[in-house]
């Protein structure tokens, strides 16, 4: 292989990583992709190459996220020895309101970086350890920091509120978006994918384990679900998603949880996984026939259908709605479900379509086309690192 650039996305006890070879023009080539899972307690890395065949599947020596990094490097070096790192790009969660692009780094940019880690405490913490730990071992190699709330800034005034005293907004307290990289990278094939409806008034749904909405016109963000914490809007795997306030203070007052209890119970053991008692992972809830499972899942596809409602409302109307991310992508039956829930803006999916996963699964009817778009964030990193760095050899 010729030489590379990395992409890390790295959190609290995982590291995601993703090897592309260096470009050519605009084409990105995926040599391989995998994990170091159960960092701090049994890890092991897995890898496969671009088509899915493992490349290694084996225990690591991980206690910490900077062992991660290490054991990542020594496994990149039995495999692609005589190729460089050329450089390497970073998720990270947080940009705040100053970083509105992706990001060379450096140390002025990594001290204002470890100022919003208390704005996500669970992941900026993580992804600034990563790139630290790179800056150790590789320091020429150039670094960039691609943030999932960028996507996002530019929204309207009133989309960025939380209605508090004005001075909590001088101290970072407003809404601001995230997984703004898929979004971005949904933005950057409708044109190519569907011409027709990538300049109107587009809804994006984001549905993994953390799930999302963003609302777009002219594929910029209008507004998102997901506000000042990874905690709002719709229900998640294992987060509530909206909540009233009042219950967080019960949780205080009330019952006299911890500041840490309640965030563990807000970030770890509430959504799917809370109200259904089984799981927070979608597949497995479908499988079930458990009451609490069929209630956790109904309560999904009710916070969906409630959230297309308020967007298409922020939007004034709805040309298209895009499905994208693990359940998005996968599963016929919620696209389906959800669609139905907003049959009364005339969506209407053909069933057929669906279930084949085509690109475009609404019917000719339809009011609004609905699409299922595979989302691909390591290579929007890919591709802004390369940009950023200049990394793209030349066209043949
Ligand atoms: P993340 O990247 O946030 O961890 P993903 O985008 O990989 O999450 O989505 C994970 C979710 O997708 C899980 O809830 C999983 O059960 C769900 N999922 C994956 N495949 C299917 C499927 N075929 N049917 C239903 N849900 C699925």
């Amino acid at each position: 292989m010729d030489d590379y650039a990395l992409v890390l996305n790295a959190g609290s006890s995982s590291l995601k990583f993703s090897v592309f070879e260096r470009p050519s023009g605009e084409r990105w080539h995926l040599e391989s992709r995998g994990q170091i899972e159960g960092i701090g307690t049994a890890p092991r890395l897995s890898v496969k190459d671009e088509i899915g065949n493992s490349l290694a599947n084996k225990d690591v020596a991980a206690e910490d996220g900077s062992e991660a990094i290490g054991a990542l490097a020594e496994w990149l070096r039995s495999m692609y020895g005589g190729s460089r790192v050329l450089g390497v790009g970073h998720r990270v969660v947080h940009g705040g309101a100053r970083f509105t692009g992706p990001t060379i780094l450096d140390a002025d940019v990594m001290r204002e970086l470890h100022q919003l880690a208390p704005l996500a405490p669970l992941h900026q913490p993580y992804n600034l350890a990563a790139i630290e730990a790179v800056f150790e071992r590789l320091p020429e190699v150039p670094q960039v920091a691609c943030f999932d709330t960028s996507f996002h800034r530019g929204q309207p005034e009133v989309a960025e509120l939380v209605p508090l005293p004005r001075e909590f907004r001088q101290q970072g307290v407003q809404r601001y978006g995230f997984h703004g990289l898929s979004y971005e990278f949904i933005a950057s094939v409708l044109p190519l994918q569907a011409p027709e409806i990538a300049r109107g008034r587009i809804i994006v749904a984001h549905l993994g384990s953390g799930a999302s909405m963003c609302a777009m016109k002219d594929l910029k963000s209008v507004d998102s679900t997901l506000g000042f914490t990874a905690l709002d809007g719709l229900c998640m795997g294992t987060r509530p998603g909206s909540l009233d306030p009042g219950v967080v203070l019960h949780l205080f007052q009330g019952l006299n949880l911890s500041a840490k209890e309640v965030e563990t119970l807000l970030y770890k053991k509430s959504g799917l996984a809370g109200i259904s008692g089984i799981s927070s992972d979608m597949r497995d809830l479908l499988g079930r026939s458990e009451p609490a499972a069929r209630l956790a899942v109904d309560y999904f596809i009710y916070s969906a259908a409630k959230e297309i409602g308020a967007l298409t409302a922020v939007l004034g109307g709805l040309d298209a709605l895009v499905f994208t991310a693990g359940i998005g992508e996968n599963s016929a039956e919620i696209r389906q479900r959800i669609c139905e829930a907003s049959a009364w803006l005339g969506l209407e999916i053909d069933a057929d379509a669906n279930n084949k996963r085509e690109t475009k699964i609404s019917t000719s009817r339809s009011k609004a086309s609905v699409w299922v778009i595979p989302t691909n964030e390591e290579l929007m990193i890919a591709r802004h690192t390369g940009r950023l760095l200049g990394l793209a050899a030349k066209a043949a």
